[in-house]
């Protein structure tokens, strides 16, 4: 099964990608970090996306095209992807389109997470991630069972994003009002997109999309 999850930075599309990777098989495929591990890598996309990404606007669709073009071909996406982060506005969203007719596959659901921006604000400035495994955890929404030690891996060091602040947040927010939030007229349209609450608590979420993956 392939799937989209859409929704603004802190909706807690990764939180859930995750999950549903585990349960699924299904391979999430995130441009933004793949992009971070281009920036950490220092190559010349991280060069040339790092100082975007700071300011939180949208890098090159050709860079980001180019990415999930490649990705698609591995043969760990054989089960399904879950994209996120990923189409961010219609030019992108035409691009995976093209490249999904060529390719012979579909898109069995687009799931627009909806959450309110002051809670965004709050999720986003609170998160963090563990620096060795990448587990996503929050200040107060999902703290490690033993304070500073990761549930998944055991290490104690942890790492927040640059561009997890304040200011930059409702820059970004800005950015997918204008740009990536005509995606759900786009989906919409094409009776591929379904809409579910993401304000609930994650097992919530969680629970909503299970519903989604069953009907598709
Ligand atoms: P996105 O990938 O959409 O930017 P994340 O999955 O990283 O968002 O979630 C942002 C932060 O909010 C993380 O710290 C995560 O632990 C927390 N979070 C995710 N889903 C929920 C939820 N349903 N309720 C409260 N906090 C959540
Ligand atoms: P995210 O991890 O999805 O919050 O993305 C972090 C940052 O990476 C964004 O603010 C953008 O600068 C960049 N980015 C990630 N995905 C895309 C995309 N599909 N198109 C353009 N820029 C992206």
């Amino acid at each position: 099964m392939n799937i989209i999850l859409l929704g603004p930075p802190g909706a807690g599309k990764g939180t859930q990608a995750k999950l549903i990777e585990e349960r699924h098989g299904m391979k999430q495929l995130s441009t933004g970090d793949m992009l971070r591990a281009a920036v950490a890598a220092g190559t010349e996309t991280g060069r040339r996306a790092k100082e975007i990404m700071d300011r939180g606007d949208l890098v090159p669709d050709d860079v980001v095209v180019g990415i999930i073009a490649d990705r698609l071909d591995a043969p760990d996406v054989k089960k399904g992807f879950i994209l996120d982060g990923f189409p961010r506005n219609t030019v992108q969203a035409g691009a995976l389109d093209t490249m999904l007719a060529g390719k012979g596959l579909k898109l069995n659901a687009v799931i627009e997470m909806k959450v309110d921006d002051e809670a965004l604000v709050e999720r986003i400035t609170g998160r963090y991630t563990c620096a060795k495994c990448g587990k996503g955890y929050h200040d107060r929404f999902e703290k490690p069972k033993v304070d500073g030690i990761c549930d998944a891996c055991g290490s104690t060091q942890f790492t927040r994003r640059a561009d997890d602040t304040e200011k930059t947040v409702r820059d970004r927010l800005a950015v997918y009002n204008k740009q990536t939030a005509p995606l759900v007229a786009y989906y919409g349209g094409r009776g591929t997109l379904v809409t579910i609450d993401g304000m609930a608590d994650i097992a919530d979420v969680t629970g909503q999309i299970e519903d989604v993956l069953k009907r598709v």
